[in-house]
């Protein structure tokens, strides 16, 4: 391997990184990771650290699950590729097809469709919610509702329904038709309340208001994350997405649920929807579905939206959308094998029970240091929002920020920050050990920067 600094003025001089400037490579170089080992990760420097972010909310099973591996290297000797196009198909696929429409029985949700990451998803879900309206006769329904501070990659589509103007601002003009609702987040909001189940309400009321504003016979679909991740671990009240689900039946509009990080246990529930006992009518999967070791995704659909594509014969109901990787063969290997351990360990009861540890460790750090603001999570997703003033709850200024990360680095654990958010994320299959390795890490992070 390379020498430290050729590696590190390389990749100022030749790589452009996702949400980051390229003019700062230099200044503020990234960790260069290289190897990687049950739910700890190496750096260039030999130095080993948990990985409280999970990859990037997606190494679900952790660095070492060989039985993923494995399936990845058969498939690879088998058939490395081929697609899905009309007229052919390939069998781990189908098998993966049968297996996910068992695992999302219990959400409605009965046909797939295959992506090679998030952001493909969103965007099929999105077509696909236009194109069932013109199969039902109205292709006037165009439009999308969104939430604000909802992340939902990076495509045109994506973008535009993304609630958050870092993402959209400099890809500006997006789709038109799209309209954003207050993000049910209980520490900020415009309603002057910390009354979680008051914001739901309010929240219902601007959709409905939207809604009458608009016409109902103008929207297509309400695209949601069940828990906000990207944009803070913003977790709702429990009558929120019921209260969303309701307005979208009661005007023929469809609900997408975008389950990229929570659809495989995170939140503690199989899906984010099953927690707050809701059926959408598509979702958006992908990141833990291979565990992070192969880009892939599905979008998974509902019954009633099988049923209009598969009994209208005319131009209307043939899919006119897909990817080269929709359906990878080894993709569909490792999904397979991801979704097999994935029951094996039964990831979603330890993201609860580890989960609850989690929040119980960042509760206790917020009542010891000022610097945090607000605690937020459910499994394991999890927000410490910094701010440099309580009373006035005004953000933590970004050195201060970064200080709590690197401490933190220094004393073994990896986070992530966002902002004046320090988010966690570590794979589902973690210890209690880790978990106070986690919070100790924290603890000494906020204690240098506080
Ligand atoms: N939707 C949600 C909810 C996400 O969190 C993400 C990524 O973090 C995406 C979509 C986009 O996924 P990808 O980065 O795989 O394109």
């Amino acid at each position: 391997m390379r020498e430290t600094n050729f590696l590190i003025e390389n990749n100022a001089r030749h790589l452009w990184h996702p949400m980051a400037h390229p003019a700062e490579m230099l200044a503020n170089p990234p960790r260069i990771i290289n190897a990687a080992e049950g739910v700890d990760v190496i750096d260039i420097h030999g130095k080993k650290v948990l990985d409280a972010v999970g990859g990037l909310w997606n190494v679900n099973l952790g660095y070492s699950c060989e039985p993923v591996k494995k399936a990845i290297r058969d498939q690879l000797e088998e058939l490395p590729y081929y697609s899905t196009f009309r007229g052919t198909t390939n069998s781990p696929l189908i098998e993966l097809s049968y297996e996910l429409a068992e695992w999302f029985k219990e959400d409605g949700l009965v046909r797939a469709f295959f992506t090679s990451g998030g952001s493909d998803s969103v965007e099929t879900a999105l077509r696909l919610a236009r194109q069932y309206h013109k199969i039902n006769g109205q292709p006037e329904r165009t439009k999308f509702v969104a939430l604000k501070k909802g992340y939902h990659g990076t495509h045109f589509g994506g973008a535009s329904v993304n609630g958050n103007s870092n993402f959209r601002r400099n890809y500006e003009p997006l789709l038109p038709g799209v309209f954003h609702l207050a993000a049910p987040y209980t520490y900020r909001n415009p309603f002057n309340t910390t009354d979680a189940a008051e914001i739901a309400q309010a929240i219902a009321r601007q959709f409905e208001d939207e809604i009458a504003f608009q016409g109902a016979d103008t929207i297509a679909a309400l695209i949601m994350e069940p828990v906000l991740g990207a944009g803070g671990v913003i977790v709702p009240h429990e009558t929120f997405m019921p209260l969303m689900r309701e307005i979208c039946d009661k005007h023929g509009i469809l609900l997408i649920a975008d389950e990229v990080i929570t659809a495989f246990g995170r939140t503690g529930a199989w899906t984010g929807s099953r927690g707050w006992g809701v059926k959408p009518d598509m979702m958006s999967t992908a990141k833990a579905i291979t565990n992070g070791y192969f880009p892939f995704g599905a979008v998974m659909i509902s019954e009633k939206v099988t049923a209009a594509f598969e009994s209208n014969k005319n131009s209307f109901g043939s899919i006119g959308h897909g990817y080269t990787y929709s359906g990878h063969p080894v993709g569909a290997a490792a999904a397979l094998a991801t979704l097999k351990e994935t029951k094996r360990q039964n990831t979603a009861a330890n993201a609860a029970a580890r989960g609850a540890e989690l929040m119980a460790g960042l509760e206790g750090l917020k009542a010891k240091h000022e610097l945090v603001g607000d605690v937020r999570g459910k499994g394991l997703m999890a927000a410490l929002e910094l701010v440099s003033d309580r009373q006035k709850k005004s953000a933590a200024a970004k050195d201060v920020v970064a200080k709590v990360y690197d401490t933190a680095y220094e004393a073994g654990v990896m986070v992530r920050t966002s902002g004046s958010n320090v988010i966690i994320s570590p794979p589902l299959v973690i210890s209690a050990g880790d978990v106070s390795r986690i919070i100790s890490a924290l603890d000494e992070g906020l204690s240098a920067a506080g």
